[in-house]
């Protein structure tokens, strides 16, 4: 099955509303005017942006997700915003278990497919990341550790439609360090296989799987040339329109 590259930008927590837009309009326009056939576009910018950033993008294709969720659809969780929000907001899907996450907020591999379930129940897709630590990988426990994380975050009811696997090493996030094209492929193949035990053939062949982890264009073209790598999710290189989409032009 082909499936669709998905270029995903993780703005963290970046962006005043004066630059946060000017780069939501020049990927629009870019996505306007460009081949954008071959790839989907999705940026997550904070939640004080999505709304502008939604109105911003509108007719672009762009997608919106928020960064995170709650796993309650409403409530006394001060601080936090529900998957319903985010929807209401106008995004289409939401970044569940990002390392970040996961290490400055405690968050559980259980705490992630509550999360992702909620945001499937919204009428979000999610995107579930998994990852590794350096101490894990140099253990030699990479693939036990995404396989752990990978069947204890993914939400029941999971489909090719409305999920996306990301596999971000959290040794190579924000430290200019990238996996190797073969050791990214050893473990995004892994995933598919396991995704083929747990949901069947057709679902783990047309579920999309990215890579993350200080992926810039130089490095972009041979990771993304990987059999079971279906795009990336991009940290500090999408926030600048140009470096971005000279990411995204691997697929154009
Ligand atoms: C991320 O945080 O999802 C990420 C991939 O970050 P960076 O590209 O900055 O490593």
């Amino acid at each position: 099955m082909a499936r669709r590259i998905l270029i995903a930008g993780n703005w963290k927590m970046n962006g005043l509303e004066k630059d946060g837009l000017a780069l939501a309009s020049d990927l629009a326009q870019r996505m306007k005017s460009g081949s954008t056939d071959t790839f989907e576009m999705l940026v997550s910018p904070p939640f004080t942006l999505i709304s502008k950033v939604v109105d911003t993008v509108a007719g672009s294709g762009i997608h919106v997700a928020g960064q995170d969720c709650h796993s309650a659809e409403k409530g006394a969780h001060t601080g936090d915003i529900s998957a319903l929000m985010l929807k209401d907001a106008g995004c289409s899907y939401v970044i569940v278990g990002h390392s970040e996450r996961r290490t400055d907020h405690r968050e559980t591999d259980e705490m992630v497919k509550a999360k992702a379930q909620a945001a499937l129940a919204a009428g979000l897709n999610v995107i579930v990341c998994i990852g590794e630590t350096l101490e894990e990988r140099d253990a030699g426990k990479t693939l036990d550790v995404n396989r752990r994380q990978l069947h204890g975050s993914l939400p029941d009811g999971a489909t090719a439609d409305n999920t996306v696997i990301a596999y971000e090493p959290v040794w190579a996030i924000g430290t200019g360090r990238t996996a190797t094209p073969e050791q990214a492929q050893e473990v995004h193949e892994m995933i598919r296989s396991e995704l083929s035990d747990k949901l069947g053939a057709g679902a783990a062949d047309g579920m999309r799987i990215l890579y993350g982890g200080s992926m810039n264009a130089k490095k972009a073209g041979g990771v993304f040339a990987q059999a079971d790598i279906d795009g990336g999710m991009i940290g500090g290189a999408s926030l600048k329109a140009g470096a971005f989409w000279t990411i995204a032009q691997n697929f154009a």
